[in-house]
């Protein structure tokens, strides 16, 4: 830290390193030939140094928005929209002319009565649109830095910022400001690129080094792309688990701008991309919406001829995923966009065909689209205010005859997570209603507190994409996908197949064609029902299990050292009946406080408690017995730091401590081998590879004793490899080999390379597996006469190879609800599975295959997977339970935590971390401990 140059020093370097090639802009020029008034604090002024001389922090980036609204009171507003976890500031500012930064408000409830159609007439709208001089402005809403260490966006915001405020006599600038106002976030991220920043001050040397592998390049794990539970938050705008999404979207809400831009950055060799968007599109995004994007890309492509600058679009950056921050506010009706930038990761870079790239450049080619997108908004005012009029009428007349009229959530099994999802499509914009009283809908009928959805209303294409069990992608581009998969080329499927927040959430939606009669109230935020304590209990008592607010009631009571009890065998209290793994509260074990505690709890979990005046059983076990165990307050360790994937780690931990309160210890994995693990009860090793080179043999050695003394170790995805490995012998499990299409499996093929471990089976088919053995130099092989091209085709195959790789789709899982680690768990869950590791269930001696994969015909559930994948797919494990000496080994194949969004996963994934450690032991209850 003491290192630290100061940011004069480092642009100076800066410019001395590339001194030959930054001769011909020694002057630093914004828009060429641009006028600025002097009144308006420059950069240099306030910073130090001119833009992109400097990685700026995220509180230089504060200072300047801060200078340049102090200075400019009538002309820009900043709006604080949330914290990071980390407490930095998130703000977004609005840039207009005098007279429409005054009339903010009146716009404000201008467009909220453009949005909504049926609130508002045709005529009305046109008057809205037009309005006699005083045009309602269009909103551009330009989103920099949402992945840290794209670090170009941020600075550039800088610049436009700058440019619009400062500009005088510039023609393009005056319309910009007649007829939009420019919403700007300047920085998505802060918390990630300050670990960016961070890492390339510390490394920062006497010159900016052009080698991209020079330390100021290369991030240590995990990189500052992510947030600080390491959440792509470019992924999250579908569950928006991260505040400074959720506080992004609510700031979208309150102004629905027509244009929303995220400004990303992309590979050092890549040049730049901008719309229009690459195949597959997403059918709910309208046509209008894609064609629109082509006055962007072409008056982008203007500037970018204009300045010598190369691009591309329509390649890369496709619009089928609905969870990034340039596809949400397409599904209120805006046009939203994604730019690209290739990326310096530093002050200077060299490209590998030699070419020298700049920070300063890549920082000014952001800024050229950003005010060029400005321009088109204004240019195109009146038609994109039309259209998103058009849009939202559209939205209500299909929801109004489309066959799915309404979408029912049943209050029933996991209510809170019923609940929760409610709150969500609240939360998402969506209007919700909450049933007052039963009701039915064609056969069915709902208790009170159920929801009903509505599709006629404006946020209809955002219902059914939410809420959709299957979208699909174009029948023509699975067709080109087939084809590129044979010829093993690269995918062109940018992100996961397959998202279902009914799915995901494992809730039931009701789709129907009759709109629902009963008695209902719309659902505002915060309103989900509490839960409540029937009674004063004198001897103890009772939570069921199974939903996800008994379970945050769980790690609340366990973490304040409440003494709990559960059952593995049902039992019937004062006529109640419970289900495996209620929690038992007795009042005598616990302090006075239990029913304060109890009661508060109730309130802020949603979880139902049950008080009981005798612990006599009419039916199944009493408290006594030794089917109820002891539910121990663990201590968790979570692996960290290569070779994990952050995004598995910091989402194991935002899990287990953001949404179900509980602390976690993170562990850097090489210092494994030194710590007392004795400390721990549990340990999460998340979804990487390599483990055994990590954790070292020492590390691997006292893992093992301490599983085998009592410990419970979950594993997810890539970890399971390490368990699996001889050298552990910790899980009786393998990866398979591929099977190919229409070619029998048959048994004992070798593993393809890198792939299978140990006896892995299928693949070997035409040729034996003797044939794939690298020959000596010299040999020769059988020879082989092919009378048709299938004959060449069939000898092209390779010996064994891995599945081919899934881009996520949703798989249908059954559990064995015999086993402790299903307590509570539904007979059916979906786990998201991607990649190419499908796994041997394990042997009925070692182990049990708690949950596995549906059958053939069932297992996909939502998304695209191969065919060959669905069929092997089936019937394998996707939770494994096995016991080493005193301890439980519990492997998870594909992430229960994924983007923290599978809520319908997470009390697998609480009973693996805090019942396992129930189920360790010789014995347990009354037995031989
Ligand atoms: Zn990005």
């Amino acid at each position: 830290m003491g290192l630290k140059l100061n940011p004069m020093l480092r642009s100076l370097a800066a410019l001395l390193a590339c001194a030959a090639s930054l001769s011909a802009q020694t002057k630093f020029e914004y828009w060429p030939g641009a006028t600025y008034d002097p009144a308006v604090p420059t950069h240099k002024k306030v910073l130090g140094y001119d833009p992109g001389d400097h990685v700026s922090s995220h509180a230089q980036i504060m200072q300047y928005m801060d200078a340049l609204a102090a200075a400019n009171p009538n002309r820009m507003k900043v709006w604080e929209y949330a914290k990071t976890w980390e407490g930095r500031k998130l703000v977004y500012a609005a840039i207009g002319s005098e007279a429409n930064i005054k009339r903010l408000p009146q716009i404000q409830a201008d467009i909220k009565r453009l949005a909504d159609p049926r609130k508002t007439s045709d005529a009305d709208a046109k008057r809205l649109i037009a309005q006699g001089g005083a045009n309602l402005p269009a909103l551009v809403w330009l989103a920099y830095g949402v992945h840290g260490n794209e670090i170009s966006s941020p600075d550039a915001a800088l610049m436009t910022a700058y440019h619009l405020l400062a500009s005088r006599n510039d023609k393009m600038v005056d319309e910009i400001m007649a007829k939009t106002v420019v919403m700007i976030v300047p920085l998505q991220n802060p918390d990630g690129r300050e670990r960016f920043v961070f890492n390339y001050d510390v490394n920062a040397g006497l010159e900016p080094d052009p080698n991209p592998q020079a330390a100021e390049h290369s991030e240590p794990w995990p990189g500052g792309r992510t947030n600080h539970y390491y959440f792509d938050m470019n992924r999250d705008w579908l569950a928006m688990t991260q505040p400074e999404i959720r506080g992004q979207i609510h700031a979208l809400q309150e102004w629905l701008p027509l244009i929303y831009v995220d400004l990303h950055e992309m590979g050092t060799d890549a040049t730049y991309y901008f719309a229009p968007d690459a195949n597959p599109i997403n059918p709910h995004l309208t046509q209008a919406q894609e064609e629109n994007q082509n006055w962007f890309g072409k008056n982008n492509a203007r500037y970018f001829d204009k300045f010598g600058f190369s691009y591309f679009t329509k390649e890369t950056y496709d619009a089928f995923y609905p969870g990034y921050g340039a596809s949400w506010p397409a599904y209120y009706g805006g046009i939203s966009m994604t730019y690209e930038n290739g990326s310096t990761r530093g002050l200077v870079v060299k490209k590998s065909d030699d070419t020298i790239v700049t920070y300063r450049e890549t920082v000014r080619r952001h800024f050229i689209t950003s005010i060029a997108t400005c321009e088109t908004t204004a240019q195109h005012r009146t038609e994109l205010l039309e259209e998103f009029f058009r849009y939202r009428q559209s939205a209500i007349e299909e929801g109004s005859k489309e066959p799915v009229r309404e979408y029912i959530l049943s209050r029933k099994g996991d209510v809170t997570t019923v609940d929760k999802l409610a709150q969500l499509l609240v939360d998402h914009g969506v209007e919700v209603k909450r049933a007052t009283a039963a009701f039915s809908n064609g056969a069915r009928q709902y208790p009170a507190g159920s929801y009903v959805v509505s599709c006629a209303q404006p946020a209809k294409r955002l219902i059914r994409v939410l809420m959709d069990s299957q979208v699909s992608m174009a029948e023509e581009f699975l067709k080109a996908e087939e084809a590129r998969r044979k010829r093993r080329q690269p995918s062109e499927i940018y992100d996961v197949t397959a998202w279902s927040l009914p799915m995901q959430y494992n809730v039931e939606a009701v789709t129907t064609g009759t709109v629902s009669d009963g008695k209902f109230e719309p659902v505002v935020l915060g309103s989900a029902p509490k839960g409540v304590v029937n009674g004063k209990a004198e001897v103890a008592y009772v939570i069921p299990w199974g939903a996800s607010g008994a379970a945050k009631m769980l790690t609340a009571l366990l973490h304040s050292n409440y003494k709990i009890v559960s059952n593995d065998r049902p039992f019937t209290l004062d006529g109640k009946r419970y289900e495996m793994g209620a929690l038992v509260l007795k009042v005598k074990d616990n302090p006075a406080t239990l029913e304060q505690d109890v009661r508060r709890l109730a309130e802020s979990t949603g979880a139902d408690v049950n008080a009981h005046n005798s612990s006599w059983a009419d039916d199944g076990p009493t408290f006594g017995s030794s089917h109820f165990s002891s539910l121990r307050k663990p201590a968790i360790l979570i692996a960290w730091d290569r070779p994990t994937q952050g995004g598995s780690a910091g989402q194991a931990r935002f899990v287990i401590e953001r949404q179900f309160g509980y602390p976690t210890s993170v562990i850097r994995t090489e210092q494994l081998g030194a710590v007392d693990l004795s400390k721990f009860q549990t340990i999460i090793l998340p979804d990487g590879g390599a483990y055994t080179a990590s954790f070292g043999v020492n590390g691997v050695r006292r893992l093992k004793d301490w599983v085998q003394a009592g410990g419970t170790l979950v594993a997810v995805g890539g970890a399971i490899q390490f368990l699996a490995a001889p050298a552990t012998g910790l899980l009786s499990t393998a990866e398979e080999n591929g099977i190919k299409e229409g070619v029998a499996p048959a048994a004992g093929g070798a593993p393809a390379a890198g792939g299978g471990r140990g006896g892995g089976r299928g693949g070997a088919a035409a040729e034996t597996p003797a044939a794939a053995a690298p020959a000596a130099e010299g040999a020769r092989v059988a020879p082989k006469i092919f009378t048709t091209p299938a004959d060449l085709d069939l000898a092209e195959q390779p010996i064994a190879e891995l599945p081919g790789s899934l881009h996520g789709a949703l798989a249908k899982v059954k559990v064995d609800r015999e086993h402790w680690i299903t307590e509570g768990v539904p007979e059916t869950v979906y786990a998201l599975v991607s990649g190419r590791a499908i796994h041997q269930p394990i042997k009925a001696d070692k182990g049990v295959n708690a949950a596995v994969f549906a059958g053939p015909n069932d297992v996909l559930a939502s998304g695209y997977m191969w065919d060959e994948y669905r069929k092997q797919l089936a019937f394998k494990p996707f939770v494994m339970v096995e016991r080493s000496g005193r301890g439980n080994v519990i492997a998870f194949t594909a992430d229960p935590n994924y983007r923290a969004y599978m809520d319908g996963l997470n009390l697998l994934f609480l009973n693996a971390v805090f019942r396992g450690p129930a189920h360790t032991g010789g014995g347990r209850g009354g037995g031989q401990e």
